[in-house]
């Protein structure tokens, strides 16, 4: 029996474990995981066209522009591990991405299947991103109450000092939140028009939140 490509688009605010999930979520369906942030990363370490492109722009302080990570998703789309379909982590953050995803899936006469959306409400967000300390040294974060470092104060790894980066602040926390809102709500109420959104609980255990993500996959056809 042949099944069809599937392709899920997850969504919600920074803090929400989109990563996490999306990583469970394509685990579970057998999909491929496709990070932009990952794949950015990937593509400038490598040095190819587009990554080249790109780090131009992050050398400036510059965005990288929609069409450059677009040339790169296109070359992943078109890969056989994504022949089987794809979990969208944080992508599309726009309409303008979503219509330009729309199109590299048309070409392949895909279309996105579901869009998850994890809905946290902003006061926990908060309190999970204020309990971040990073390792000024080696980048590893931990969280106060979640994933300690073992004598409370300093890297496992390092043992240097752990600090609450600015933007891991109560305020900053804020303002990025209520930038994610506004470029969201658009895209919210696009995928709501096609009839694919499903707005899921993101509060409680990642199980929990994995149970509820795979319920809302029930209404998926493959
Ligand atoms: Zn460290």
């Amino acid at each position: 029996m042949v099944t069809r490509a599937l392709d899920v688009v997850l969504l919600g605010p920074p803090g929400a474990g989109k990563g996490t999930q999306a990583r469970r979520l394509a685990e579970a369906f057998v999909l491929l995981h496709i990070s932009t942030g990952d794949l950015l990363r990937d593509e400038v370490a490598r040095g190819t066209a587009p990554g080249l492109e790109a780090k131009a722009f992050m050398n400036r302080g510059e965005l990288v522009p929609d069409e450059v990570v677009g040339r790169m998703l296109l070359r992943q789309l078109h890969s056989q591990q994504a022949s089987v379909g794809c979990v969208y982590d944080g992508y599309p953050r726009t309409t303008a991405q979503a219509h330009l995803l729309d199109g590299l899936l048309a070409e392949l006469n895909r279309r996105i299947d579901v869009a998850l959306f994890l809905d946290v409400p902003d006061e926990e967000l908060v309190t999970r991103m204020a309990g971040r300390r990073s390792c000024p040294a080696c980048g590893s974060v931990y969280h106060l109450t979640a994933h300690p470092p073992k004598d409370g104060a300093n890297c496992d790894g390092c043992g240097s000092g752990l600090v609450l980066r600015d933007d891991d602040h109560d305020g900053a926390i804020r303002e990025r939140l209520r930038v994610y809102k506004a470029a969201t709500a658009p895209l919210l109420d696009l995928y709501r028009g096609r009839g694919i959104l499903r707005e899921i609980a993101g509060t409680g255990t990642p199980d929990q939140v994995h149970g509820r993500l795979r319920d809302g996959m029930r209404s998926v056809k493959r």
